[in-house]
């Protein structure tokens, strides 16, 4: 598989045209100001009338414009509103109004691999997609690093695609850590199983239920918190500095007998076939199918469910004790008012 770094790549076929970032959240603000500092110079953001992150994105100078006249104005554009919205975004106000032989751009491969987007034939159609939160993507470049990116090219129309892609993804710093070329179908799949199994859903499955086993067995929050959740970054660190070899390396040998003979009792054969159920419900498009259903009626167990585990006691007890180690708050990535 070949990687691609910033010597491979040409800055300049980014600076030369006009590029809109559609959104200015966690994937679009940072793209946005990436990009300024790798010197694209002409950026617009597009958002909709009143909206909240306007302000956000004038207080880095940057100029906005509602979606539709970015899309007008843009050769190049970048979708990163939430992707349930996009395809109602795309008909509306992008569909009409790009640019012949424009490029439209996404971070995740979902609205083009379900076909929930059907693009217009004279687009290059693409993705960049970094492999991180987009305020690490953010953190990382500011420290001079960067976060590796997948490219992927659904349409080449004008025959440009991958090189401009190629030329985007080096601009927010994607070029400095490896950009790989894959597949929207690839990246989506994959994506989504990561996210739900091991990321995301799985991970946050996993400290709960050992937060809750402690807890129900009568030890102190304050006990199960550190044990079950503040160290999962600490031991984390040491996997994505040296594999998990180098974290092994690093624990008590105590702790590394139960790694080996106690993990494989959490991680059953039972949770490994319901991994493939989950990959099968990604790959039929189930899954894809459920979250727009949800959509459709305004996300109401998503909203019901986003409430209810906000209100966990695990994280009343990670606020009291984050808040006596100020030091995390100082090198905080996210930032409510502004990013
Ligand atoms: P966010 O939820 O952070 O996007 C919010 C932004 O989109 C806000 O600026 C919001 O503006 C704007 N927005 C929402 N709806 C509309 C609309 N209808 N018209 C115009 N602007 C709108 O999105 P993410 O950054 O999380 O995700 C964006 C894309 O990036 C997705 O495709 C996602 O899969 C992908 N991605 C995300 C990652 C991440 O780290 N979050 C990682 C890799 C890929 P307002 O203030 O008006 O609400
Ligand atoms: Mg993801």
């Amino acid at each position: 598989m070949r990687v691609y770094y910033d010597r491979d790549a040409d800055i300049n076929l980014i600076k030369a045209k006009n590029v809109a970032v559609i959104g200015y959240g966690s994937q679009g603000h940072a793209h946005a100001l990436n990009m300024r500092d790798s010197g694209v110079k002409n950026i617009a953001i597009g958002l909709r009338e009143g909206s909240g992150s306007a302000a956000k994105a004038e207080g880095e100078g940057l100029q906005v414009m509602t979606p539709g006249d970015a899309a007008a104005w843009a050769d190049f554009i970048m979708l990163v509103t939430p992707d349930e919205g996009q395809g109602a975004l795309y008909r509306d106000h992008l569909h009409g109004n790009m640019k012949q032989g424009a490029t439209l751009a996404f971070a995740h491969g979902l609205n083009i691999h379900f076909n929930l987007i059907e693009p217009r034939s004279d687009l290059d159609v693409i993705m960049v997609a970094p492999k991180g939160p987009g305020h690490t993507v953010r953190a990382e470049y500011q420290r001079g690093a960067g976060v590796p990116c997948l490219l992927a090219i659904a349409q080449d129309a004008t025959g440009g695609a991958h090189e401009l892609g190629l030329s985007y993804a080096c601009a927010i710093g994607g070029g400095r850590a490896g950009v790989i070329e894959t597949t929207f179908r690839e990246e989506c799949e994959a994506d989504l199983f990561g996210e739900q199994v091991v990321l995301c859903g799985g991970l946050t499955s996993l400290i709960k239920a050992g937060y809750e086993t402690l807890i129900e067995a009568g030890y102190a929050p304050e006990m199960a918190y550190f044990e079950c959740v503040h160290e999962v970054k600490l031991i984390v660190d040491l996997i994505y500095e040296g594999g998990i070899a180098n974290m092994r390396y690093s624990i008590s040998n105590t702790a590394e007998y139960g790694d080996y003979t106690r993990g494989p009792r959490v991680i059953t054969d039972e949770t490994r076939a319901e991994m493939k159920r989950i990959l099968d419900d990604i790959q039929s498009g189930r899954f894809a199918r459920d979250w727009m259903l949800e959509n459709e009626v305004g996300q109401t167990s998503f909203k019901a469910t986003r409430r209810r585990e906000a209100d966990h006691g695990i994280e009343d007890v990670g606020a009291r004790l984050r808040g006596m180690m100020p030091w995390i708050a100082e090198t905080r990535m996210v930032d409510k008012s502004k990013n």
